[in-house]
């Protein structure tokens, strides 16, 4: 029995129940630190009594004072070298989880559990009341600490840029021949907003829309970076047709001298949009007007005159000479006199109420008493209902 007696290194008090239940517990806790990938206390500090050991034991370490920086505008919060949005919904949120990422914890303890008491002081000052509870060396401990916490509101790096007009792009949103209508303008902003809330969403804070202004031709966008420039321009091309140019300009060199360009995406939406009806200018083409359905990649239409598809050649692409005599929004309901026969159907001349024979396409209901109908310098002729496809 003797030979197994330790003694405390410090004050030489033997140790008397370090091989009993304690060395069973403190086994049990070094094997949760393992787990926890916790340091393991140095050796010294083990074979210590009871007494020393608690001496000097220090549950928790709490800094003297935490210092935020927030920014003003945004909310985001400065940790390490760079700024961060934390999505905290005030101030006292912020200052909880810096608190928390300051204090310390002694390895040696088991069964933590803390709470805090946020103390508004003033407007810039939060007291955090800490009260923690834990077992060490099978005794139960407990300590509280009152950290102050400091906020510096100030303006980041991403605010500061937005509030300096920064851009690195611009995008311009035009269409062939004509001026974007409202629709694609909308849809421009739209999905301009959606690339950066995106990218934002996965941490970029790099991302975002310096101005967004209309101009008499359409829209002009500048945007934070090259890559957001590029990723809206194909987008509205992908969804409306047309094509992008790009342009660099050198704008400056960075502080390693690496020459900063800025790049202009100039977006040419197609001459026709989906809902327009044309008319081509080839002679040689009698097969009357067009329904535009789409005018991404070729334009693809419906003849109004007997309902055949219609596809440009290659070469035309999205913008085949032609005129545009209306759209399909300025058909007016007609009625119906009479149908003729598989090619001619009678209907009401909607300006003179008069009868008139037109041409009749396939998409024509035999037993509609009235049709949309659309009057132009081609002439008369029978829309598909909306909505029928
Ligand atoms: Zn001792
Ligand atoms: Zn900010």
């Amino acid at each position: 029995m003797a030979d197994s007696r330790a003694f405390c290194p410090r004050c030489g008090d033997p140790i008397a129940d370090r091989s009993g239940s304690d060395a069973t517990e403190s086994a049990a806790s070094s094997g949760d630190a393992d787990e926890r990938g916790i340091r393991e206390p140095a050796a010294g500090d083990t074979d210590l009594c009871r007494a020393c050991y608690f001496d000097d034991f220090e549950f928790v370490n709490a800094p003297q004072q935490v210092d935020v920086r927030v920014c003003a505008r945004c909310g985001a919060v400065h940790r390490g070298q760079r700024w961060v949005d934390v999505g905290a919904e005030d101030y006292t949120d912020v200052a909880i989880e810096e608190v928390s990422d300051a204090l310390g914890v002694h390895v040696d303890a088991a069964d933590v559990a803390w709470q805090v008491e946020p103390e508004q002081v003033d407007e810039n000052t939060i007291r955090m009341h800490c009260y923690f509870t834990g077992v060490v060396r099978g005794e139960p401990v407990e300590e509280q600490v009152t950290v102050p916490v400091r906020i510096a509101r100030q303006t980041c790096t991403r605010c500061g840029r937005i509030a300096g007009d920064y851009y690195a792009s611009i995008v311009q949103i035009r269409a062939e021949d004509r001026t974007p209508v409202p629709e694609e303008i909308d849809r421009a902003k739209a999905i301009a907003n959606d690339i950066v809330a995106e990218m934002e969403a996965t941490g970029d804070r790099n991302a975002f829309i310096t101005e967004l202004s209309e101009t008499p031709d359409g829209l002009n966008m500048k945007v934070s970076t090259n890559k957001i420039g590029k990723k809206i321009s194909n987008k509205m091309v992908e969804e409306f047709g047309g094509t992008v140019n790009d342009a660099e300009t050198l704008v400056t060199e960075d502080e390693d001298g690496n020459e900063v360009y800025r790049v202009t995406f100039a977006v040419r939406l197609p001459p026709y949009r989906p809902g327009d009806v044309i008319e081509l200018e080839d002679d040689a083409d009698d097969d009357g007007p067009i329904l535009v359905r789409s005018a991404r990649g070729n334009l693809k239409g419906t003849r109004v005159t007997t309902g055949d598809h219609y596809e440009a050649d290659y070469e035309e692409g999205n913008s085949p000479d032609a005129r545009k005599l209306g759209e399909l929004d300025d058909g007016v309901e007609t009625t119906v006199v009479t149908v003729e026969d598989e090619n001619a159907v009678q209907v009401l001349d909607p300006e003179t109420y008069q009868a008139k024979t037109v041409a009749r396409p396939d998409y024509f209901d035999p037993d509609a008493e009235t049709v949309p109908v659309l009057k132009s310098r081609a002439g008369l002729h029978v829309l598909p209902d909306e909505g029928d496809d």
